[in-house]
């Protein structure tokens, strides 16, 4: 049985086939990590240091953290460690985390706001009854204020201060909350704050019983769309830029490829030629499907200039003909709930509407429907595979990877 953590949760939110490659296929990659991870990662073993020699009475002058963070830093720096923003050096990346735990020095000073109980904190815990949806995290730092309040510290070295809003939504902490009700269920209160080194400032946030049952309804029904997903398909967004497996991933694997092809190869490569020939067609298309609006425009006020319908070429013939129609509100027209209410009140509904076979599908594979409707549904139903082509401009990064 999967264990899932906030963080499994998420990569599968951005993107379920990253979510595939790293937690299904565990595709074994060359050692890889954002310089973001790795300065994360520095800062944080500095301020469990800090804290475990507060634990043990001994308050750390801040030059001791910094050399332990220095030191950690070069120790650890490796050559797979990626700096996306081509704009900024290993040294800024360094100094934003001194700069970070000089201000968090500052700022906690003697570090006596409330006592710490643990730092680096394993939970492990079933989200269910049945324990069937096991949930893993690691608290940064456990403590209690003075008046008895269990704080869940996080720390953040993101480039990015979430609002208020968004922290008192925030899946992570509050799935640690559950995780310490859990273990001491005489704890009367507990808050979830964040520290947003980059920014020098503290979040804070509660949560009740109410919105803590619906968080674990809505992971259940999370994990549920997962382990039921059997395609995972590629989401691009911004997040690709710092992916491990574009080499992998159906939306980046061509360009991924080409991008390394010197430039007479790469403009023989068959893909290539495929999507230019596609794109030159496609521009014919439009070329010539605009010319034909204007041609028929032309026949239109032709026939209706000299009062003829039939008008003759050289090998072809165009008939043009003018019809009187009725229109009624389509689908989106203010009026068509009226329009949908009459025709049922007249008792015509039956003769004038028909089976969106389309609606049925969508409707089916949204997991809206019972199971059993499904079902039945399904028996009258056969499995499709149709191919969806769409010619686009390469996106930003396309040309980069
Ligand atoms: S490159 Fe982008 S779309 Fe592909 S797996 Fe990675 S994050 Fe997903």
């Amino acid at each position: 049985m999967p264990t899932y953590s906030h963080s499994r949760l998420e990569t599968y939110e951005n993107c379920p086939r990253l979510y595939k490659l790293q937690y299904i296929d565990k595709i074994e990659i060359e050692e890889t990590e954002s310089v973001e991870a790795f300065l994360g990662s520095r800062v944080h073993e500095a301020l469990e240091k800090l804290y475990k020699d507060v634990r043990m009475t001994k308050i750390p002058t801040l030059d001791e953290i910094l050399e332990f963070y220095e030191k950690a830093w070069d120790e650890n720096w490796h050559d797979g460690v990626n700096i996306v923003r081509k704009d900024y050096t290993p040294e800024n990346y360094r100094e934003l985390g001194r700069r970070c735990i000089s201000e968090y020095y500052g700022k906690y000073y003697p570090f006596d706001e409330s006592r710490t109980i643990a730092v680096e904190h394993v939970v492990f815990f079933p989200l269910d009854n049945d324990r069937n949806y096991w949930i893993r995290g690691v608290i940064d730092r456990l403590s209690v204020a003075k008046d008895g309040t269990y704080e869940i510290h996080d720390y953040k070295t993101s480039g990015r201060l979430p609002t208020q809003e968004q922290v008192d939504s925030d899946r992570q902490l509050a799935l640690y909350h559950i995780a310490i009700k859990r273990m001491w269920p005489d704890v009367k209160q507990i808050e979830l704050v964040w520290h947003y080194l980059v920014f020098g400032k503290e979040m804070r946030s509660r949560r009740s019983a109410d919105d803590l049952a619906k968080l674990k309804q809505e992971v259940m029904e999370l994990i549920k769309k997962i382990e039921n997903d059997t395609e995972f398909r590629p989401k691009e967004s911004a997040l690709c830029d710092w992916c491990a497996y574009p080499e992998y991933c159906p939306a980046k694997k061509h360009i991924t490829m080409t991008s390394k092809l010197p430039v007479n190869d790469y403009l023989k490569e068959p893909g290539v030629v495929l999507v230019n020939k596609f794109a030159e067609l496609q521009r014919h298309k439009k070329e010539i499907e605009e010319e034909m609006d204007k041609v028929r425009e032309a026949l239109i006020n032709y026939a209706k200039e000299n009062d003829v319908e039939v008008i003759k070429g050289s090998d072809h013939r165009v008939l043009v003909r003018f019809y009187k129609n009725l229109a009624f509100p389509t689908k989106d027209h203010p009026h068509r709930h009226d329009l949908e209410d009459l025709v049922r009140s007249l008792g015509l509904w039956e003769r004038v509407s028909v089976l969106s076979p389309v609606s049925l599908a969508k409707l089916v594979e949204s997991g809206q429907l019972d199971d059993e409707v499904v079902a039945k549904l399904s028996d009258l139903a056969v499995e499709e595979v149709r191919p969806w082509v769409k010619l686009s401009k390469l996106r930003p990064g396309d040309e980069d990877l």
